[in-house]
Protein backbone atom coordinates (compact mmCIF):
# COMPACT_ATOMS: atom_id res chain seq x y z
CA UNK A 1 0.00 0.00 0.00
CA UNK A 2 0.82 3.55 -0.52
CA UNK A 3 2.02 5.85 2.22
CA UNK A 4 -0.77 8.02 2.83
CA UNK A 5 -0.33 11.59 1.39
CA UNK A 6 -0.24 15.10 3.14
CA UNK A 7 -4.27 15.78 1.97
CA UNK A 8 -5.59 12.95 3.17
CA UNK A 9 -3.10 12.93 6.66
CA UNK A 10 -4.63 16.23 7.45
CA UNK A 11 -8.56 14.94 6.32
CA UNK A 12 -7.87 12.45 8.87
CA UNK A 13 -7.07 14.82 11.66
CA UNK A 14 -10.08 16.74 10.69
CA UNK A 15 -12.55 14.55 11.35
CA UNK A 16 -10.89 13.27 13.92
CA UNK A 17 -11.10 16.82 15.79
CA UNK A 18 -14.45 16.36 14.84
CA UNK A 19 -15.16 13.56 16.36
CA UNK A 20 -13.50 15.03 19.41
CA UNK A 21 -14.99 18.15 19.41
CA UNK A 22 -18.79 15.82 19.42
CA UNK A 23 -17.94 13.86 22.25
CA UNK A 24 -16.86 16.66 24.50
CA UNK A 25 -20.11 18.57 23.67
CA UNK A 26 -21.62 15.50 24.15
CA UNK A 27 -20.68 14.84 27.09
CA UNK A 28 -21.39 18.45 28.51
CA UNK A 29 -24.96 18.03 27.37
CA UNK A 30 -25.08 14.82 29.13
CA UNK A 31 -23.58 16.43 32.20
CA UNK A 32 -26.32 19.03 32.19
CA UNK A 33 -29.27 16.70 31.51
CA UNK A 34 -28.06 14.82 34.42
CA UNK A 35 -27.47 17.80 37.06
CA UNK A 36 -30.96 19.30 35.92
CA UNK A 37 -33.38 16.35 35.87
CA UNK A 38 -34.26 16.33 32.52
CA UNK A 39 -33.60 12.32 32.30
CA UNK A 40 -37.06 10.22 31.53
CA UNK A 41 -38.04 7.22 31.86
CA UNK A 42 -39.78 5.16 30.03
CA UNK A 43 -41.29 1.35 31.44
CA UNK A 44 -41.20 -1.88 28.88
CA UNK A 45 -44.28 -4.26 30.05
CA UNK A 46 -43.35 -8.26 30.87
CA UNK A 47 -46.44 -10.47 30.21
CA UNK A 48 -46.63 -13.44 32.51
CA UNK A 49 -47.68 -16.01 30.30
CA UNK A 50 -49.43 -18.45 32.46
CA UNK A 51 -51.31 -15.75 34.66
CA UNK A 52 -51.94 -13.89 31.72
CA UNK A 53 -50.96 -10.56 32.96
CA UNK A 54 -48.69 -7.90 32.93
CA UNK A 55 -46.76 -8.94 36.18
CA UNK A 56 -43.40 -6.31 36.04
CA UNK A 57 -41.63 -4.14 34.22
CA UNK A 58 -38.32 -2.76 32.71
CA UNK A 59 -37.10 0.95 33.19
CA UNK A 60 -35.21 2.47 30.43
CA UNK A 61 -33.71 5.67 30.63
CA UNK A 62 -34.41 8.45 27.82
CA UNK A 63 -32.49 11.49 26.97
CA UNK A 64 -34.62 13.89 24.80
CA UNK A 65 -31.73 16.85 24.29
CA UNK A 66 -33.37 20.19 22.91
CA UNK A 67 -30.40 19.93 20.44
CA UNK A 68 -29.82 16.54 19.28
CA UNK A 69 -33.05 14.94 19.48
CA UNK A 70 -33.31 11.47 21.22
CA UNK A 71 -29.73 10.32 21.83
CA UNK A 72 -30.08 6.24 21.95
CA UNK A 73 -28.61 4.64 25.36
CA UNK A 74 -26.01 2.48 24.11
CA UNK A 75 -24.35 5.91 22.80
CA UNK A 76 -24.74 8.00 25.99
CA UNK A 77 -24.26 4.85 28.80
CA UNK A 78 -21.17 4.21 28.19
CA UNK A 79 -19.81 8.09 28.14
CA UNK A 80 -21.33 8.25 31.48
CA UNK A 81 -19.46 5.24 32.03
CA UNK A 82 -16.49 6.18 31.31
CA UNK A 83 -16.78 10.08 33.22
CA UNK A 84 -18.10 8.85 36.83
CA UNK A 85 -21.47 10.22 35.78
CA UNK A 86 -23.48 6.69 35.98
CA UNK A 87 -24.29 6.34 39.56
CA UNK A 88 -26.14 9.82 39.34
CA UNK A 89 -27.73 8.56 36.44
CA UNK A 90 -29.24 5.63 37.91
CA UNK A 91 -30.16 7.74 40.89
CA UNK A 92 -32.53 9.86 39.05
CA UNK A 93 -33.20 6.77 37.07
CA UNK A 94 -34.76 5.10 39.99
CA UNK A 95 -36.12 8.33 41.79
CA UNK A 96 -38.10 9.11 39.16
CA UNK A 97 -39.69 5.33 38.53
CA UNK A 98 -40.53 5.67 41.86
CA UNK A 99 -41.77 8.89 41.75
CA UNK A 100 -44.12 7.97 38.58
CA UNK A 101 -45.12 4.59 39.60
CA UNK A 102 -46.15 5.81 42.91
CA UNK A 103 -48.32 8.82 41.43
CA UNK A 104 -50.40 6.13 39.45
CA UNK A 105 -50.69 3.88 42.49
CA UNK A 106 -49.45 1.14 40.11
CA UNK A 107 -47.03 -0.91 42.71
CA UNK A 108 -48.45 -3.98 44.40
CA UNK A 109 -52.29 -3.81 42.65
CA UNK A 110 -50.83 -4.10 39.66
CA UNK A 111 -46.81 -4.64 38.95
CA UNK A 112 -44.92 -7.00 41.16
CA UNK A 113 -41.44 -6.04 40.18
CA UNK A 114 -39.79 -3.16 38.37
CA UNK A 115 -36.24 -4.21 37.18
CA UNK A 116 -33.12 -1.25 36.58
CA UNK A 117 -30.27 -1.43 34.74
CA UNK A 118 -26.83 -1.60 36.51
CA UNK A 119 -24.04 -1.14 34.07
CA UNK A 120 -21.01 -3.32 34.74
CA UNK A 121 -19.09 -0.08 35.31
CA UNK A 122 -21.08 0.92 38.32
CA UNK A 123 -22.04 -2.98 40.16
CA UNK A 124 -18.13 -3.06 40.27
CA UNK A 125 -17.27 0.08 41.40
CA UNK A 126 -16.24 -0.13 45.20
CA UNK A 127 -18.79 2.66 46.24
CA UNK A 128 -22.18 0.70 44.30
CA UNK A 129 -23.15 -1.06 47.77
CA UNK A 130 -23.26 2.15 49.99
CA UNK A 131 -25.08 4.44 47.37
CA UNK A 132 -27.25 1.82 47.06
CA UNK A 133 -27.76 0.89 50.30
CA UNK A 134 -28.51 4.92 51.02
CA UNK A 135 -30.33 5.14 48.33
CA UNK A 136 -32.80 2.51 49.43
CA UNK A 137 -33.41 4.41 52.62
CA UNK A 138 -35.72 6.90 50.66
CA UNK A 139 -37.50 4.53 48.60
CA UNK A 140 -39.72 2.62 51.10
CA UNK A 141 -42.56 2.22 48.32
CA UNK A 142 -41.01 1.34 45.57
CA UNK A 143 -38.13 -0.99 47.29
CA UNK A 144 -40.37 -3.86 47.87
CA UNK A 145 -40.29 -3.84 43.93
CA UNK A 146 -37.42 -3.06 43.09
CA UNK A 147 -35.14 -5.76 40.88
CA UNK A 148 -31.48 -4.78 39.56
CA UNK A 149 -30.40 -6.38 36.20
CA UNK A 150 -26.53 -7.01 35.95
CA UNK A 151 -24.60 -8.81 33.22
CA UNK A 152 -22.80 -12.05 33.52
CA UNK A 153 -20.12 -10.13 32.63
CA UNK A 154 -20.35 -7.20 35.61
CA UNK A 155 -20.93 -10.02 37.91
CA UNK A 156 -17.94 -12.73 37.01
CA UNK A 157 -15.00 -9.43 36.80
CA UNK A 158 -15.23 -10.06 40.82
CA UNK A 159 -17.60 -12.64 42.32
CA UNK A 160 -16.58 -12.53 45.66
CA UNK A 161 -17.84 -8.80 45.56
CA UNK A 162 -20.26 -9.69 43.64
CA UNK A 163 -21.86 -12.32 45.95
CA UNK A 164 -21.58 -9.63 49.00
CA UNK A 165 -23.27 -6.83 46.96
CA UNK A 166 -26.35 -9.20 46.23
CA UNK A 167 -26.22 -10.75 49.62
CA UNK A 168 -26.33 -7.36 50.97
CA UNK A 169 -28.94 -5.98 48.82
CA UNK A 170 -31.40 -8.99 49.10
CA UNK A 171 -31.14 -9.05 52.65
CA UNK A 172 -32.70 -5.39 52.50
CA UNK A 173 -35.52 -7.22 50.32
CA UNK A 174 -34.09 -6.37 46.45
CA UNK A 175 -33.60 -8.69 43.71
CA UNK A 176 -31.15 -9.58 40.91
CA UNK A 177 -31.75 -10.81 37.60
CA UNK A 178 -29.24 -11.46 34.97
CA UNK A 179 -29.60 -9.56 32.14
CA UNK A 180 -28.16 -10.85 28.63
CA UNK A 181 -28.49 -14.45 30.03
CA UNK A 182 -26.15 -16.48 27.59
CA UNK A 183 -24.32 -14.01 26.11
CA UNK A 184 -21.01 -14.08 28.99
CA UNK A 185 -18.67 -17.18 29.30
CA UNK A 186 -19.61 -19.12 31.91
CA UNK A 187 -23.12 -19.57 32.99
CA UNK A 188 -22.99 -22.47 34.63
CA UNK A 189 -20.89 -21.37 37.48
CA UNK A 190 -22.07 -18.22 38.10
CA UNK A 191 -25.75 -20.14 38.53
CA UNK A 192 -23.69 -22.27 41.29
CA UNK A 193 -22.65 -19.21 43.33
CA UNK A 194 -24.74 -16.11 42.54
CA UNK A 195 -27.57 -15.78 44.44
CA UNK A 196 -29.61 -14.75 41.89
CA UNK A 197 -33.91 -14.56 41.49
CA UNK A 198 -34.33 -13.93 37.42
CA UNK A 199 -33.04 -15.18 34.20
CA UNK A 200 -33.42 -13.03 31.16
CA UNK A 201 -33.01 -14.45 27.67
CA UNK A 202 -30.64 -12.82 25.54
CA UNK A 203 -32.81 -11.53 22.82
CA UNK A 204 -30.15 -12.84 19.79
CA UNK A 205 -31.23 -16.08 21.20
CA UNK A 206 -34.99 -15.09 20.27
CA UNK A 207 -34.40 -13.65 16.79
CA UNK A 208 -33.84 -17.05 15.21
CA UNK A 209 -35.84 -19.28 17.45
CA UNK A 210 -38.36 -20.31 14.81
CA UNK A 211 -35.26 -20.67 12.18
CA UNK A 212 -32.23 -22.20 14.14
CA UNK A 213 -33.26 -25.07 16.10
CA UNK A 214 -30.23 -24.77 18.48
CA UNK A 215 -31.71 -21.43 19.70
CA UNK A 216 -34.68 -23.55 20.97
CA UNK A 217 -32.58 -25.72 22.38
CA UNK A 218 -30.80 -23.20 24.20
CA UNK A 219 -33.85 -21.22 25.11
CA UNK A 220 -34.97 -24.88 26.09
CA UNK A 221 -32.14 -25.58 28.38
CA UNK A 222 -32.52 -22.12 30.31
CA UNK A 223 -35.93 -22.40 30.76
CA UNK A 224 -35.24 -25.81 32.53
CA UNK A 225 -32.48 -24.57 34.06
CA UNK A 226 -34.31 -21.82 35.90
CA UNK A 227 -37.18 -24.09 36.99
CA UNK A 228 -34.26 -26.61 38.83
CA UNK A 229 -32.75 -23.27 40.82
CA UNK A 230 -36.06 -21.87 41.55
CA UNK A 231 -35.38 -18.62 39.28
CA UNK A 232 -38.08 -16.95 37.04
CA UNK A 233 -37.30 -16.83 33.36
CA UNK A 234 -38.30 -13.58 30.98
CA UNK A 235 -37.78 -13.60 27.13
CA UNK A 236 -36.64 -10.38 25.90
CA UNK A 237 -37.17 -8.92 22.49
CA UNK A 238 -39.99 -11.03 21.71
CA UNK A 239 -41.24 -9.31 18.38
CA UNK A 240 -43.76 -11.80 16.46
CA UNK A 241 -46.38 -14.48 17.20
CA UNK A 242 -44.22 -17.38 15.87
CA UNK A 243 -42.14 -16.72 18.82
CA UNK A 244 -44.52 -16.31 21.68
CA UNK A 245 -45.83 -19.35 20.46
CA UNK A 246 -42.31 -20.99 20.86
CA UNK A 247 -42.12 -19.46 24.13
CA UNK A 248 -45.01 -20.85 25.17
CA UNK A 249 -43.92 -24.56 24.25
CA UNK A 250 -40.67 -23.98 25.83
CA UNK A 251 -42.57 -23.51 29.31
CA UNK A 252 -40.91 -19.86 29.51
CA UNK A 253 -42.43 -17.85 32.09
CA UNK A 254 -42.67 -14.13 30.94
CA UNK A 255 -41.96 -12.14 27.86
CA UNK A 256 -40.78 -8.85 26.69
CA UNK A 257 -40.95 -6.88 23.71
CA UNK A 258 -42.49 -5.09 20.70
CA UNK A 259 -44.78 -7.74 20.40
CA UNK A 260 -46.66 -6.64 24.07
CA UNK A 261 -45.55 -3.56 23.93
CA UNK A 262 -42.86 -1.04 23.66
CA UNK A 263 -40.97 0.98 26.21
CA UNK A 264 -43.93 3.75 27.34
CA UNK A 265 -43.56 6.46 29.20
CA UNK A 266 -45.61 6.76 32.28
CA UNK A 267 -49.18 7.70 30.67
CA UNK A 268 -48.70 5.33 27.66
CA UNK A 269 -48.26 2.82 30.42
CA UNK A 270 -50.83 3.07 32.73
CA UNK A 271 -53.21 3.55 29.41
CA UNK A 272 -51.61 -0.18 28.41
CA UNK A 273 -52.29 -1.66 31.75
CA UNK A 274 -55.25 -0.33 32.50
CA UNK A 275 -56.44 -1.95 29.35
CA UNK A 276 -54.95 -5.14 29.53
CA UNK A 277 -55.60 -5.86 33.16
CA UNK A 278 -58.21 -8.34 33.47
CA UNK A 279 -60.42 -7.06 36.14
P1 LIG B 1 -31.01 -3.97 27.54
O1 LIG B 1 -30.93 -3.86 29.02
O2 LIG B 1 -30.71 -5.28 26.93
O3 LIG B 1 -32.47 -3.43 27.16
C1 LIG B 1 -33.27 -3.94 26.14
C2 LIG B 1 -33.22 -3.06 24.90
O4 LIG B 1 -33.96 -3.71 23.88
C3 LIG B 1 -33.87 -1.68 25.07
O5 LIG B 1 -33.18 -0.78 24.22
C4 LIG B 1 -35.28 -1.92 24.54
O6 LIG B 1 -35.92 -0.74 24.09
C5 LIG B 1 -34.98 -2.85 23.40
N1 LIG B 1 -36.12 -3.70 23.05
C6 LIG B 1 -37.20 -4.01 23.77
N2 LIG B 1 -38.03 -4.86 23.11
C7 LIG B 1 -37.44 -5.09 21.92
C8 LIG B 1 -37.81 -5.88 20.77
O7 LIG B 1 -38.85 -6.56 20.73
N3 LIG B 1 -36.95 -5.86 19.73
C9 LIG B 1 -35.79 -5.12 19.73
N4 LIG B 1 -35.02 -5.15 18.65
N5 LIG B 1 -35.41 -4.38 20.80
C10 LIG B 1 -36.22 -4.36 21.88
P2 LIG B 1 -32.73 0.67 24.73
O8 LIG B 1 -33.78 1.27 25.60
O9 LIG B 1 -32.26 1.42 23.54
O10 LIG B 1 -31.49 0.34 25.68
C11 LIG B 1 -30.31 -0.22 25.16
C12 LIG B 1 -29.38 -0.63 26.27
O11 LIG B 1 -28.97 0.53 27.01
C13 LIG B 1 -30.03 -1.55 27.30
O12 LIG B 1 -30.01 -2.89 26.85
C14 LIG B 1 -29.15 -1.31 28.50
O13 LIG B 1 -27.97 -2.06 28.41
C15 LIG B 1 -28.82 0.17 28.37
N6 LIG B 1 -29.74 0.96 29.21
C16 LIG B 1 -30.99 1.42 28.95
N7 LIG B 1 -31.49 2.10 30.02
C17 LIG B 1 -30.53 2.05 30.99
C18 LIG B 1 -30.44 2.57 32.33
O14 LIG B 1 -31.36 3.20 32.89
N8 LIG B 1 -29.27 2.32 33.00
C19 LIG B 1 -28.24 1.62 32.43
N9 LIG B 1 -27.14 1.42 33.16
N10 LIG B 1 -28.31 1.12 31.19
C20 LIG B 1 -29.43 1.33 30.48
CA1 LIG C 1 -31.88 -4.90 30.70
CA1 LIG D 1 -31.07 -7.36 27.99
CA1 LIG E 1 -29.31 -7.03 25.22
Amino acid sequence: SRPLGADQISYFNEQWDKLEKNRRSLLQDLRRAIDNGDLQVHYQPQLHLERQRISGCEVLVRWHCPERGTVPPDEFIPLAEEHRLIAPLTKQVILKSCTELGEVDLLGSTLDRVSVNISAQEFTDRDFLPQMQALLGDLSSLRPYLQLEITERAALLDMKRSIHYIRSLREQGLRFSIDDFGTGYSGLSMLRDLPVDELKIDRSFIVDLNSQPRSAAIVSAVVGLADVFGLSVVAEGVETDGQLEALRRCRCEEVQGYLIAPPLDIQRFQAFLTGHSLQ
